[in-house]
């Protein structure tokens, strides 16, 4: 149950599902070539993690974001974010310290296949997910794990955006939070972190737009 839980997980992650599709349990059962039953349950996970909607009387459809909501999702995780990283500042161990360092310097190459692109999807996850350990703050933790679905399913509309743009842009930021946290400086590191999420909260918004047709 679980494979066929990743399967759908990852066709909407990687966008071969797309936001807004309906899905049929029919057909995907048999494209999986699995029974009803999984799929059914696998629904249900998504729809707990919010990659799908179950819409009464209409169907199950493939979850979207409004530039609305990306803004407002992101307006929190700035908050949490910035709580996290100033928080980090004074209780990074050593090994945080250069992993924070090994992650940031990887980062700065433009991924150049498929595989790269995930390996640096990856790493940008563990980076931000280092500071929000470091606050050693559940609560944190919980409210950062509700935004993370809003987080993955604005970036599947983003998907398109120019990659080597994106990556140089993100490096120079993440240099920043990083420089700042490694001179013990928290008012900087959270001064760094604040332009790096806002920055990215105004490019998948007007990616969204985009997508949505409503270029502006
Ligand atoms: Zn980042």
């Amino acid at each position: 149950m679980d494979t066929v839980h990743e399967a759908l997980r990852q066709a909407i992650l990687s966008s071969s599902l797309r936001p807004g599709e309906r899905l049929n349990p029919g057909d995907l059962a048999a494209q999986l070539g699995v029974s009803l039953m999984p799929v059914r349950h696998a629904i249900q996970l998504l729809a707990a993690e919010g990659l799908v909607e179950v819409r009464p009387r209409s169907g199950t459809f493939v979850a979207s974001v409004s530039a609305k909501e990306v803004r407002e999702t992101f307006e929190i995780r700035c908050a949490l974010e910035c709580l996290a990283v100033e928080k980090a500042v004074s209780n990074f161990s050593l090994a945080d310290r250069k992993e924070m360092r090994r992650l940031c310097n990887a980062m700065s190459r433009v991924p150049r296949s498929e595989a790269e692109h995930r390996r640096h999807e990856q790493n940008n996850a563990d980076f931000h997910r280092l500071f929000l350990e470091a606050a050693g703050n559940a609560k944190l933790l919980e409210m950062y794990a509700s935004l993370r679905a809003h987080i993955q399913i604005a970036g599947v509309h983003a998907g398109d955006v120019d990659w080597r743009t994106r990556v140089t842009q993100e490096a120079a930021e993440h240099e920043a939070i990083v420089a700042a946290v490694e001179a013990r400086d928290a008012a900087a590191a959270v001064e760094a972190m604040r332009r790096h999420i806002t920055r990215s909260c105004e490019s998948l918004a007007r990616a969204v737009e985009t997508k949505n047709g409503h270029a502006n």
